[in-house]
Formats: C-alpha cells, structure tokens, sequence
C-alpha cells in the first residue's frame, strides 16, 4: 500500500462534507464467516434452489431444516468483529462517516459499534413474522426448529416466520434501499470496503457516487468492477488499510 496515497485519500475522507461507506463479503471473511460467492464459498456447497423464496413457500419444512444447517457453517462458531468493522466504528464515532451501507447479514458491524447500519440484504440474526411482520432474535428460533419444530411459526399471530434476509428471487428491502441511494447521492467521498462490486443495485452506489463527483476509494484483496473510476484503489487486506486509513483520517 502506497501510504502517499493513502494520506490524500485519507485527506479526501477528512474533508468530505457527507462520507458514505458500502462493505461486502471482504469485511466479513476476515472474521471467519465464508463467502458466498468465490470459487469455494458457501454456494458452491449449498443448492441456491433450496433457499429461494419459492422453496420457502412450497416447503417452508425442508427450507427451514436446510438454514439451519447453512446458520449453523456461518455462525457456528463465535465470530466477532475484526479490525476493518472496528475501523469503520470509529470513523463513524469521530464524525467522519455518515452511513454505512452493508450487504453482509451477519450484524457484526453492530457488534463493533456501527450505529443503525443500512442493511440491504437483511441480517441473518434475525427472523421476521410473515403475518404480522415483528422481528425476532433468530437464535431462540434455530434452537426451536434444533428440537424438531419446523417451521416454526409467531408466538403472536401463528404465521410463518422467515429469516430477516433477502432470499433468493426477494426484492430488497424498500426502506434500506432508499436511505442508501439517498446516503450516496449526498456523499462527497464513497468508501467501498471488500466488495468485489459485481451484484447489484450494491454495485451501483459507488458508480453513482463517482458520477455525481464524489471521491471514490475501493479498499478490497482483488480489483473491482469499479475500480477504473476509483479515485483511490488499495488492492490489499482490509484489516490491515482500514486501521491505517482511519488512523490517518483522524491524524489531524
Ligand atoms: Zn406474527
């Protein structure tokens, strides 16, 4: 990593008015929790089918059984936040991030001490009622269906519950998706964190960012869709260039 190039991105950062932040998987492979989708990542154990949203209606039984074994090789074992989401914790708390878009479901940017993060895919540690739309913690939910209740159904009103993330043929959620499009367009600096920038509308919110002149700084291992309009490209590992940024961000 560069670090003249990094002081002026981190200058662009400081100086912004607005700064919005996306991370993807990259962030959250750093703490243990497999991609989805590189070459040996979850999706190319698990039939993508089993978790679409019409598998969920036609056999909610077998959908539920089968995101208990898939949450059980996310989650099984502790995660917790690594230096990237601490990193970015911290940016927010000196008043140097505005909002943080994520598509990653694990809540662990919470966990570090993210405020309210944008989460358009949803967050796989929770379930909502399909009837009366409540949210639940999903742990206690797993433990249910672990003892042989599936699907298992509301305490409140007795529907379905489904996990609170976007399942495969789902349309994102439409509130999360607006505050993120109107956290881009205000931004004057866009930080893309571990994404590759490939699946959309995510990939879009860095383009549209660059477009409307903000300063666009991709932090991520490999090069990305975006990063021949990238202002600032760091190929390397976001546990160690978030902390170094951030740092120098807060220098002076
Ligand atoms: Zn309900």
């Amino acid at each position: 990593m560069n670090e003249r190039e990094l002081e002026f991105a981190a200058a662009a950062i400081r100086d912004a008015d607005s700064v919005a932040a996306l991370t993807g998987a990259g962030v959250s492979t750093a703490s243990g929790i497999p991609d989805f989708r590189s070459e040996d990542g979850l999706w190319s154990e698990y039939d993508p089918n089993d978790f679409h949203v019409r598998r969920f209606r036609a056999d909610p039984e077998g959908f539920w059984r089968d995101r208990l074994t898939l949450a059980e090789d996310l989650f099984g074992d502790a995660v917790d936040p690594n230096p990237a989401h601490e990193a970015l914790a911290e940016l927010e708390s000196a008043g140097h991030l505005d909002g943080l878009i994520t598509q990653n479901v694990d809540g662990l940017h919470q966990d570090a001490g993210s405020d309210d993060p944008i989460e358009i895919h949803g967050n796989g540690r929770r379930v909502v009622c399909t009837g009366c739309k409540r949210r639940f913690e999903a742990d206690p939910v797993f433990e249910r269906v672990r003892d042989g209740e599936a699907p298992p159904t509301c305490d409140d009103c007795e529907d379905l519950l489904k996990p609170d993330v976007v399942l495969f043929g789902e349309q994102l959620p439409e509130h999360a998706l607006f505050r993120a499009q109107s956290l881009t367009e205000s931004a004057d600096a866009f930080l893309a964190v571990g994404s590759s920038l490939t699946v959309e509308p995510a990939a879009s919110l860095p383009r549209v960012a660059a477009e409307n002149g903000a300063t666009l700084v991709i932090v991520n291992l490999d090069r990305t869709e975006l990063s021949g309009q990238a202002e600032y490209d760091f190929r390397t590992d976001v546990t160690k260039a978030l902390p170094r940024l951030v740092e120098e961000v807060l220098a002076e």
